[in-house]
Parts: structure tokens; sequence; C-alpha cells
């Protein structure tokens, strides 16, 4: 733990950490050597991580990276930290991320954006995005001031900062970890998951954070199988499904050569290579960019000033609402609040958001289809490297296009991870991604532990 402070301390260029707490972790740090010693030690003892700071940490500030929650101190736990704790992991801090984990590139943050540890090999030493919103998490992981981090994935959070970062990154499917004590963005998208190093740290702690939870009604009540163990299996046989709208126009060369190399190597570990379609894939950017904003402005219009967090002046309640609102947002947050607003309003509702929901069913049972051909989907996580900061940066719907293949899989709820699988053109890594069955993070994990 000592040794991650220092690298903590010695990385904080990368503003990766909204709030550093190395007396917490050394003092975690030094309750785990006890327990080690009188033989009682759990699964992470010892384990330094770092947490997204969008989950509530009891006692510690939790800001979401807004500053309407720049001074929140929750007085619980999430249980997705309650969990790690219970096995003894170690704490280092609070990871930067978007505001309210609403972008893909860390740099909505209220407290800066975070700067990724990679640079091109071409020497022009621009600053990269780490991805987003977890842009705190894959960038402090890959730089080796914690062994693992938490994140939250609604569409693509947890994926694509991955593969920016060259690490690896899973999303359960949804139900799998409980949201509880996890700010919302989107509630019926948003899940929560883990980043590692490799596969194998994600099996681990996976482990430790799903489960059942009374506390989310949306946590599923199903054995969490021992992903761990599950390991290590051979691939012999397998079917992995190539979804071919996943080809889209403009894809760079390098990102098909890399989905190309990945299909080869699985093939030649033994797999099956079948062409599968999911003929909605087309829509489900346009589908998510609704749902996403309709469900965060609900979800944020408990920020008013009283609640929680800051509040601005205001001569009457009202504009006591409007002033914090207006002050406490970032920019992306208004935007989507507006959207989000827009389409559950009275005469939109039906054309916008009940259509998106009518698709989202169907992008659903496309990936049901699939799967009566195949065991699990072989993707690019993202269709390009890492980007330099400000690039995308004026156009949000270029930014938006950059969650094109992240974004399916959680309207479907399906477990995703993303693995590092070869660099691009600039040095830069680059990951695949791996889509399951509902429930079987294990097929994802094995796939992904056979690819690394
Ligand atoms: N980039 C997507 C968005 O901006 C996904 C974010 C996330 O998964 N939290 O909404």
């Amino acid at each position: 733990t000592a040794a991650h402070v220092k690298v903590m301390e010695n990385t904080r260029h990368l503003n990766a950490y909204i709030t550093e707490t190395p007396d917490v972790a050394m003092k975690q740090a030094a309750e785990s050597d006890a327990r080690y010693a009188a033989g009682k030690n759990g699964a992470l003892d010892g384990i330094p991580l770092g947490i997204k700071d969008l989950f509530c940490t009891n006692g510690i500030r939790t800001t979401a990276a807004s500053k309407i929650l720049g001074n929140f101190v929750p007085h619980y736990e999430s249980t997705v930290t309650t969990k790690l704790l219970n096995d003894g992991a170690v704490f280092m801090g609070k990871l930067n991320l978007d505001e309210f984990a609403m972008g893909s590139s860390n740099t909505t943050s209220a407290f800066g954006n975070v700067i990724s540890p990679w640079k091109r090999n071409n020497g022009d030493n621009a600053d990269l995005v780490p991805g987003g919103s977890s842009g705190g998490s894959s960038a402090a992981v890959a730089a080796r001031s914690c062994m693992g981090a938490t994140g939250t994935d609604t569409g693509g959070s947890i994926r694509q900062p991955a593969s920016f970062c060259g690490i690896a990154g899973i999303k359960p499917t949804y139900g799998r970890c409980s949201r509880w004590g996890v700010v919302a963005f989107a509630s019926s998208l948003d899940q929560p998951g883990v980043f590692a190093r490799n596969t194998e740290d994600c099996a681990i702690l996976l482990k430790s954070v799903a489960g059942h939870d009374p506390k989310d009604a949306t946590s599923a009540n199903k054995p969490v199988p021992d992903f761990v163990a599950a390991l290590g299996k051979s691939v012999k046989g397998m079917k992995v499904g190539i979804p071919r709208e996943y080809a889209v126009e403009g894809m760079p060369a390098e990102i098909q050569k890399l989905w190309d190399e990945g299909k080869a190597y699985l093939k030649d570990a033994g797999a099956e290579i079948v062409d599968v379609s999911l003929p909605h894939t087309k829509y489900s950017l346009a589908t998510y960019y609704i749902i996403a904003p309709a469900e965060c402005s609900s979800n944020l219009a408990r920020y008013d000033g009283v609640r929680y967090g800051m509040r601005a002046e205001g001569k009457d309640l009202r504009e006591v609402y409007e002033n914090t609102r207006a002050q406490g947002f970032g920019e992306e947050v208004r935007r989507r609040i507006m959207i989000g607003t827009y389409v559950l309003s009275a005469g939109y509702y039906d054309a916008y958001y009940t259509k998106a929901q009518k698709i989202r069913r169907l992008i659903s049972e496309d990936f049901l289809n699939a799967y009566k051909e195949c065991d699990v989907l072989l993707t690019p996580t993202a269709p390009s490297a890492a980007f330099a900061i400000g690039e995308n940066e004026d156009d949000p719907i270029k930014m938006y296009l950059n969650d094109v293949f992240t974004v399916p899989a959680s309207l479907a709820g399906m477990p995703g991870m993303s693995v590092p699988a070869g660099l691009s053109g600039d040095g830069l890594p680059l990951g695949l991604q791996i889509i399951g069955k509902p429930w079987d993070e294990e097929t994802v994990l094995n796939v992904s532990q056979v690819i690394e």
C-alpha cells in the first residue's frame, strides 16, 4: 500500500483522483496485516483499489465529479464498496469521472479532465483522454497507483476506458451487482463493474462485488458463480459470433485488422467463428441517447439545493432551485437534462420515449436470437484508439458515436468485457469486446483470458 501511495503521488499530474485517501489506505492496510497475522485474511486483504467517485463511501466525500455534489459526504457505504471492504480491500481514494458519468472522455468532470498515462509513439506528445466516463479508474489502474478499480457502465463507461488505457474491464449482466449507494445516471442501464490489469484480477474483483442485494429492486437473486474457478477453460468447440452490422461504415482499417486478428486467434485456439446478425444495431445510439437522457432528467431532479450538496442564493424557493441547478450542473449534464425533459414531455413522449423503448426491446431480441447460433460475440470495443484531449469536444454527436459498439449490449443488459488485444499505428492500446449471454460472465471472462 505504501508503494501504491507513492505512485499515486508521483502520478498526480494525471488527475485520476478527486479525493486521495492515503491515511485511510494505510490504516486499512495495517488492519489487514493484523488479520493476516491472526490467520484470518480475506480474499482481497491488503489489495489497493481505487473507487469511482460515483460510489457513496461512508464519511468520504462523494462528488460524482459535479459541482452540485462538491461537498457531499455520505453517511452510508454503497453495497459494492461494502463488499470490497468486507473482503479486506484497501481504498486509495475516489477516482475522477465524467460529471454524473455522462461522457466518453472524462472531459466533463467539474474537477478537471484526466490525462491518460499513454502517449502516441509519433512524438507529438499530445495529452490523450483515458476514455470515459470511468477515466480516473482506467488511468489509475494503467498508471499502477492501484491494482484494480470499480467502475460503472451505462453505455460503455467501463469497456471503452479499459480499451483506451490497455487494461481489462468487465460490465456484468444488468442486475448482477447492486446499484445501491451508486449515484444514479440512467437506472435501467447503470451497472457497476470492475477494472484490473488482467482477466484473472477482474474475475477476483467481480466475485467480491457481485450478488443479490434486497436494497436494489433490480438486483437479481441469482447465485454468483466462482468466476475465478471458471477460468482456464479451452475455447475448443465454442461458437464465437461475429455480428456483421458492427462492420460500420468508416471503420478505421486498424480496428478492422484488430478484429480480424482476434477472430483468427480464437479460430486457431479451436473456436468456431460464425457470422451472426444483430439487425437493429443501427438504431442503438439513437435509442440510447433518448433513454439515457430521459432517465437522467428524472434521476437528477433530486438535486434541488435542499436535499444534497451545494445550495445557491435566491429570493424564493423557485429561484434557489433554478440558481442551484444552473450553477451546479455542467454543460453536458444540462444538455442531457434538456433532451430528457423534451423526450418525456406530454407532446413528444410517444414519438420519442415510447418508440425508443420498443426499439430497445428489438435490440434485446436481436441478441437472444444471435445466441441461438453462438455462445459469445466478439467485436471491437471502440471505433478508435484514445484521442487527444479537446478533440471531438466541440461536437457532442461525434463524441456520442464513440459509443457505437458498447451501447447495444447496455440496452440489452448483456455482460460485456474489454480486453487489451493490440496496438494502434501510433502505439496506443486497442481492446476487443466480448459480449456474453445473460448471466454468463464465466464464458466472457474465459474468452477474454484466451485473447489477452
Ligand atoms: N459515453 C456514454 C454516455 O455518455 C456512456 C457513459 C456511461 O456508460 N456512463 O452516456
